[in-house]
């Protein structure tokens, strides 16, 4: 069995090999690439996913899967070799179904439709990208197919980001959550002057605003030589391996969050990324849980640790000595009141941790619109706008800030957005039970010490690769499957306190 296990284990690293290269041209495409470099990078990264998609299809990867079912049958569920023959039989049974020829023409499709979107956000016109987007929806409603399903075809899509997750499941927890998120908007909303964040729109010099992220991320345990930071118009980011996970972020003169939490967002996906044993390297349990679990890690970072009053206790100080001028007639109650400040937006990437899950509601319902063919491309800016308007009162004066805004509908990333949602209310989950193990975790946060945090999301999340489902994960570590009550707390007692409603 031993030769057997290592025979498959050699021919997924061959597979990650491939995955990770492909995953270095991508980056590059999204940072350093001429404009004119879109079309011979499309063929490459086809190329390249296409020979991943076959090698990982083969059918000694069935044969030797089929051969080692028993022994991973006695294995204990939690070990690693049971969680990779378990994981692998899963994919490799899905991507079976795929046809190589779907996989490269996805992958050719998602790259020319980037470069299409990126030139129709900067125009601000939605008709350069429309025929690619449609081109995008109609190969993932192939890829459903070829996938399968027993209920939506949005089950087949979800599944790529969040395994085992199915649509009617995500109903289920957003229909309720939307109904308390709309409540405390509108309760908030009869206080909207209660929060001033005009501060957030003083004139920051970009380098030091870089300069200041580079310093909370390092602190917070961003480790340089194993990643490094890069912009990009769209902040992501990638691992080309445990050593070498790249973030990429954006600076706005005007706008001090879109670096900051930006910046703090991606390293929480990146210590993720670094998180996972050594010994899983060029295995298929390399890599994270799920995006929800990886959106859990990014947000408790981003939002329950960087947009607390504690964090703010031990970094204000120090933002003041870089911009004396501009913070002058600010301190941590007024600083930590405007990062919070709650209003309806147009930008999903800066809306406020309240209305955040508006956004991803009104995504989740276009997309499922889109593949179920009850909305065409042509016709999404205007259920965009309706919908916008519906939930949040607010109207685009035009596409880029509307539905051109995000850049997964380029590479085809649907089914996507659900899992951000997600995170949010599994990291609200996660942090419940975090400072019941770690009593003493808001006073370590107010001295700038997140090592314990950190180690603890090592020891609980990170180590274990990909071998578990979020579900798995949220009854391991909680207790309890993925519920929203944690996160609707949250939001209530820190929004509460902050508008006194
Ligand atoms: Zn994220």
């Amino acid at each position: 069995m031993r030769e057997k296990l290592d025979e498959l284990k050699k021919r997924f690293a061959l597979v990650d090999d491939l995955g990770r290269a492909a995953a270095v041209l991508s980056w590059d495409q999204q940072t350093y690439m001429p404009p004119r470099g879109a079309s011979a990078r499309a063929e490459q990264l086809a190329t390249l996913e296409k020979l991943a998609h076959e090698h990982f299809i083969a059918d000694e990867n069935g044969a030797l899967l089929n051969d080692l079912a028993e022994y991973a049958a006695q294995l204990p569920y939690d070990s690693d070799d049971a969680g990779m023959i378990r994981v692998t039989k899963r994919e490799y049974a899905k991507a079976k179904r795929v046809p190589p020829a779907l996989v490269e023409e996805m992958a050719r499709a998602a790259a020319l439709a980037f470069e299409a979107w990126h030139n129709a956000r900067a125009e601000s016109n939605f008709k350069l990208f429309q025929p690619y987007l449609a081109k995008n929806v109609e190969l993932r409603i192939q890829l459903a197919d070829h996938l399968g399903y027993s209920d939506r075809i949005y089950d087949a899509l979800l599944d790529q980001y969040e395994p085992e997750m199915t649509t009617a499941q995500v109903e289920a927890i957003f229909t309720p959550l939307r109904k308390e998120i709309v409540a405390l908007v509108q309760q908030i909303a009869r206080k909207a002057d209660a929060v001033d964040a005009a501060v957030l729109h003083r004139e920051y010099d970009e380098q030091k605003q870089w300069d200041f992220g580079v310093e909370v991320i390092k602190r917070i345990g961003f480790d340089f030589a194993r990643g490094r930071q890069d912009k990009a118009p769209h902040p992501f980011t990638t691992g080309f391996g445990l050593d070498d996970v790249r973030i990429t972020t954006r600076v706005a003169k005007n706008f001090l969050p879109t670096m900051l939490f930006g910046t703090i967002h991606e390293t929480g996906h990146a210590l993720y990324d670094m998180g996972y044993r050594a010994e899983l390297e060029r295995t298929p349990l390399g890599g994270a849980a799920s995006l929800g679990v990886h959106e859990s890690q990014s947000r408790m970072w981003e939002n329950v640790v960087g947009r607390s009053r504690g964090f703010w206790q031990f970094w204000f100080p120090r933002l003041r000595e870089i911009f004396p001028a501009q913070l002058a007639d600010q301190n941590v109650e007024s600083f930590y009141r405007a990062i919070n400040k709650v209003a309806p937006s147009l930008i999903r990437v800066e809306a406020d941790e309240v209305t955040y899950g508006l956004h991803i509601m009104l995504r989740f319902e276009i997309e499922n619109a889109l593949v179920e063919r009850k909305l065409r491309a042509a016709d999404v800016p205007d259920a965009w706008n309706a919908k916008i308007k519906e939930y949040l009162g607010v109207v685009p004066p035009n596409d880029a800030q509307g539905c051109l805004q995000d850049v997964h509908w380029s590479y085809g990333d649907l089914g996507y957005f659900a899992t951000y949602l997600l995170g949010s209310m599994f990291a609200a989950q996660l942090y419940d039970k975090v400072v019941r193990d770690l009593p003493a975790l808001p006073e370590q946060i107010a001295r700038g010490e997140y090592g314990e945090l950190l180690n603890w999301l090592r020891a609980n999340i990170h180590t274990h690769g990909r071998k578990f489902t979020l579900d798995e994960l949220a009854r391991r570590v909680t207790g309890e499957p993925l519920h929203a009550r944690s996160y609707v707390a949250y939001l209530k007692k820190k929004f509460g306190e902050i508008y006194g409603v």
